[in-house]
């Protein structure tokens, strides 16, 4: 038995915020926006909504502080500072981070009694103010999930979601906001992508719509990645990435992430190693553990790629950081607890855990 459900509505080219506009009029007369310090000012996604937002008569307050890697306090702050106002609808502009804000802002501001804690629980809410998503990033494909990743106060990355609420109700999707993309953000993104497409292809989860959306998201990548990272401005390739990417979030909103994802977020949070890289450096072995199982998948991942370990070389990806013993000890204990596991094939020891860690240790 599966089931398929993601009930985004997506608008995809160039201008669509504008050819949107009469959607996002049906969602009422005042917007909370949620972005980061400087990239959407700079690509033109800020200045593009706020346009839209003025023809159509929508209000907007602006909050342009959301920092990578969200934590509870930045929702904390966000919350407080407009507990206040009325709004109906909270857009979330920019990368993963704005957007996973957007949604628990989205929660909270509807159930002024409920605490940052309590996203993690959704039986406690049943309603939530609808949430706009658009990516300024070609990797998390936040724009049609439902999962929001905060940083906990104990430094650990934690995503929430809710079945229904968090889906963003429209998404956006317009590649002019990343011709502009660093070499190492289109990197990091577009293996966040490439870890989704496969992880969720590879999990016990997947279903016959995100197997064919996976498959798609993989090849698009692969053939787009390369492109995209020698040429920055090349907006067909962009495109591609930012559908890849978006496949590649309908995909885990099927199948949630594996162990490579939860693997990854100590890396993140304590080492500074952006989230698709963190990710990526154990994604070798998710597709090895798998081999037992599903060796046809396998045989087509291995293939496309070119082999997992070649293609990420290929990108540029490289992860070395310090680890103490310390960490070494919480982290693999830690990782072997994960819900990720349950989903995740093949059989992901302490052992074996503690020596991906090893792996990407410097010595
Ligand atoms: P991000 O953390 O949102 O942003 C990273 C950096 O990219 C920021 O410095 C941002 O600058 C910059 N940036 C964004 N758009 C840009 C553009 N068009 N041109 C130039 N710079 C740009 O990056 P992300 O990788 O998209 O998101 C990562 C977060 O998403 C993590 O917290 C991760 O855990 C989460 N995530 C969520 C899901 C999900 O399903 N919800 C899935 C995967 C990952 P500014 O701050 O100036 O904007
Ligand atoms: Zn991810």
């Amino acid at each position: 038995m599966w089931q398929y459900f993601m009930p985004t509505r997506v608008y995809f080219g160039e201008r669509c915020v504008e050819q949107g506009k009469d959607a996002l009029k049906s969602l009422g007369k005042r917007a909370l926006v949620l972005t980061g310090k400087r990239s959407s000012k700079e690509n033109g996604s800020l200045d593009d909504l706020m346009k839209v937002l003025a023809q159509i008569g929508v209000e907007m307050e602006l909050f342009d502080d959301v920092e990578e890697n969200p934590t509870f306090n930045l929702v904390r702050t966000i919350v407080s500072e407009f507990a206040q106002e009325s709004f109906d609808f909270v857009v979330g502009l920019g990368g993963g981070s704005p957007m996973d804000t957007a949604k628990a802002v989205a929660v909270l501001l509807k159930n002024p009694s409920l605490k940052v804690e309590d996203l993690y629980d959704p039986s406690k809410y049943s309603e939530a103010l609808p949430i706009v998503a658009i990516p300024t990033t070609a990797g998390t494909g936040s724009e049609v999930t439902q999962y929001s990743v905060l940083t906990d106060d104990a430094g650990f990355k934690r995503g929430f979601s809710h079945p229904v609420l968090t889906f963003p109700k429209l998404a956006f999707l317009d590649a002019r906001y990343t011709l502009k993309l660093s070499e190492s953000l289109t990197r990091s993104t577009g293996l966040d992508a490439l870890c989704h497409s496969v992880e969720g292809f590879l999990s016990k989860r997947a279903t016959p719509i995100s197997d064919l959306y996976a498959k798609k998201s993989i090849e698009l990548i692969v053939e787009n990645l390369p492109i995209v990272l020698k040429q920055p401005e090349n907006l067909r390739a962009r495109e591609n990435m930012l559908l890849a990417s978006c496949l590649a979030g309908m995909v885990i909103s099927q199948t949630s992430t594996t162990v490579a994802h939860a693997l990854g977020y100590p890396l993140t949070t304590f080492k500074n190693i952006r989230h698709g890289e963190a990710t990526a450096a154990f994604l070798d072995v998710v597709v090895e553990q798998a081999s037992m199982e599903v060796p046809e998948k396998v045989e087509f991942v291995n293939s496309i790629l070119g082999g997992v370990s070649n293609f990420l070389k290929l990108v540029g990806l490289n992860v070395r950081v310090e680890i103490n013993e310390e960490e070494l000890e919480v982290w693999t204990k830690r990782a072997k607890n994960v819900p990720h596991l349950q989903w995740t094939r093949g059989n992901f020891t302490e052992e074996l855990i503690k020596y991906l860690y090893e792996r990407v240790k410097i010595h």
